[in-house]
């Protein structure tokens, strides 16, 4: 799916948007690291939405923690019950995954959020790829929706990948707004 196919006629603009905390710097990462991202900035600084920012990982897990992946399949098998999300030590941490992704998009819906930013790549934000746990340590992605990205994409919220797509709402809402 591409932003042209995205409706955002919802959207006004003092609106708040989710997003993964990391894109705004937040050092919520397993290696305690931030992934601050050039558009995601840039909407936040020119634009007056309001942002709630929310680690699923973070919140079930703490920060610094073991890496995971999902292993079977994607995110949306995670919740079909067929995938497992498992620590590289290989604790299954699957449960927990799932309890970030509904602590999450319970935080959007109180809020009337229906717009969220995700970190592209992560078992648990990927939108549009993650990784192949069964692979590990070779890292090959897949095409797929991270544990939280397909709830809330289940959900029916709008959900948008880092990579080029915020890039391009960022242009959209200067087309709009400006
Ligand atoms: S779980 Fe999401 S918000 Fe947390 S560090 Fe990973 S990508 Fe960022």
């Amino acid at each position: 799916m591409t932003l042209k196919n995205r409706n955002f006629s919802f959207l006004k603009i003092t609106d708040s948007i989710g997003a993964s905390a990391c894109l705004l710097g937040s050092s919520c990462n397993y290696k305690a690291q931030g992934n601050l991202n050039f558009w995601v900035r840039k909407l936040k600084e020119e634009f007056s939405f309001s942002w709630e920012l929310f680690c699923p990982e973070d919140f079930v897990m703490g920060t610094p923690r073991e890496p995971v992946n999902i292993v079977g399949g994607t995110g949306a098998d995670v919740w079909e019950g067929t995938a497992r999300v498992l620590t590289h030590k290989g604790e299954d941490v699957t449960a927990l995954m799932k309890k970030g992704a509904i602590q999450f998009e319970a935080l959007l819906r109180r809020k009337n959020i229906r717009l969220v930013i995700l970190k592209e790549k992560s078992p648990s934000c990927g939108v549009f790829h993650i990784y192949d746990g069964t692979l590990w340590p070779e890292k090959k992605l897949i095409k797929g929706q991270g544990v939280t990205s397909a709830f809330l994409s289940q959900k029916g919220y709008v959900v948008l990948s880092d990579q080029k797509e915020a890039q391009d709402f960022y242009e959209y809402a200067c087309e709009r707004w400006r």
